[in-house]
């Protein structure tokens, strides 16, 4: 789940990482007053940014200065309603400006390869990781937290050097970089991504300035499977930018993916659900989807899925696959005549069900017309026919 940067700067903040203060704002009006905030609190400008869950948001016009309410009032209502990568943005965050004189990019990722926590940090910040890694990948400096130790002083230390930092800048590093790696512990986040972590002048005792590293952006994504360990922070799921297809799918307590191909899959089990998929491609299909129905799924449940299936302009035909245990398949042939007197669309399908209670799915079925399959192979066989419109 990714989670905008005013809720993934308050994950940081909770770790202790150095973060400037903000205010969310929905409208014009609400921006100016946050603006007269940070004006009245000695900014000499301030930021606005767009809050949506895609990089890339200065470039697309979604971070802007302005130097005094009113004006901040006018951006703000240039940026509110703008197309961001496809994403109307609804609501803006809003700070005093920073005074920027390096931006870097540090970043904390689980590493599968070496199933570690692995920080990664450069030079090149502000611009898209991505990027650099792409033009420049030596310009990535890595080190990989100890699954017992953690990530240690002189790791972070390591990490801060080949970037270039020094004096007095190192110590704070290590603070932050240590925060980042506890911000991932505490959430069970995938990612923790701070770009740019730069260096700003702030003004301090007297007249005299001081350089400081702040995390200006900030980007997290939570591990789903590790949600339920923190409820809290479901808050944090952004209802506005949730693919409708994921949210229905959350509701109905499937596990639901979507694929190029044309032929929609509906099974019980992820790793049958798989093997499905697998036939299709060996007698030249190509999936659509892939949807684990789970165990013990109940009519409303299949009918539910169907829908999701069928909202893909692109499929063709529909598999159905169940090995019944605790599924019945009466139950899940009730639930595919349910779904059909309700679809909009008509799509061929092709069904096989074994397992609990296959003889009476078999009747429903045959009594409903349906096309049905014994063995998985002539259900995936018959499936990708009707798909390429060639039904025998
Ligand atoms: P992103 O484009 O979605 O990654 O959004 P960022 O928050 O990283 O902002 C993009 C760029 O805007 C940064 O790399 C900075 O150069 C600039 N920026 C962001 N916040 C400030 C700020 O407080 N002051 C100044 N001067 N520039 C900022
Ligand atoms: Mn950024």
């Amino acid at each position: 789940m990714k989670i905008q940067e005013a809720d993934a700067k308050s994950l940081l903040l909770a770790q202790g990482l150095p973060v400037p203060s903000w205010i969310v704002a929905r409208t014009p009006a609400e921006v100016a007053a946050a603006a007269r905030t940070f004006f009245e609190a000695g900014a000499g400008k301030v930021v606005i940014k767009a809050q949506v869950l895609v990089g890339g948001r200065g470039k697309a016009g979604g971070v802007k200065l302005a130097g005094s309410p009113e004006e901040a009032a006018e951006v703000g209502s240039r940026i509110l309603g703008m197309d961001i990568k496809g994403i109307t943005v609804r609501k803006v965050l809003v700070g005093a400006a920073a005074d920027i004189i390096k931006e870097y990019y540090l970043g904390a990722i689980v590493d599968r390869g070496s199933r570690r926590i692995t920080l990664m940090a450069s030079a090149e910040g502000g611009v898209e990781i991505e990027e650099v890694a792409r033009q420049n990948p030596g310009a990535i400096h890595r080190v990989s937290a100890d699954p017992l130790l953690g990530l240690l002083a002189f790791q972070a230390r390591t990490l801060g050097l080949a970037i270039g930092l020094r004096d007095p800048l190192l110590a704070p590093f290590v603070t932050i970089a240590q925060g980042l790696f506890a911000t991932m512990k505490a959430n069970d986040a995938d990612l923790v991504e701070v770009n740019p972590l730069a260096i700003v002048t702030e003004s301090g005792p007297g007249d005299a300035e001081v350089q400081r590293l702040v995390c200006l952006d900030a980007k997290i994504t939570l591990d789903d499977s590790g949600l339920s360990r923190h409820p809290s922070l479901e808050a944090f799921r952004d209802l506005d930018e949730e693919d409708p297809t994921d949210a229905q799918a959350r509701k109905l307590g499937i596990n639901f993916i979507h694929l190029d191909g044309t032929i929609g899959c509906m099974v019980n089990g992820a790793g049958l659900a798989m093997t499905t998929m697998d036939l299709v491609k060996r007698f030249g299909g190509e999936p659509a989807n892939f949807l684990d129905i789970g165990g013990g799924a109940r009519h409303e449940t299949v009918a539910g899925s169907m829908e999701l299936i069928l909202a893909d302009p692109k499929v063709k035909a529909i598999l159905v696959n169940i090995f019944g245990g605790i599924t019945r398949g009466d139950e899940v042939a009730a639930g595919l005549i349910e779904a059909r007197a309700q679809q909009t669309r008509n799509v061929p399908m092709v069904v096989r069900i074994v397992g609990t209670n296959a003889a009476e799915a078999a009747r429903l079925l045959k009594e409903a017309r349906f096309e049905t399959a014994t063995s998985l192979d002539e259900a995936a066989e018959k499936a990708v026919a009707l798909s390429k419109g060639s039904a025998r």
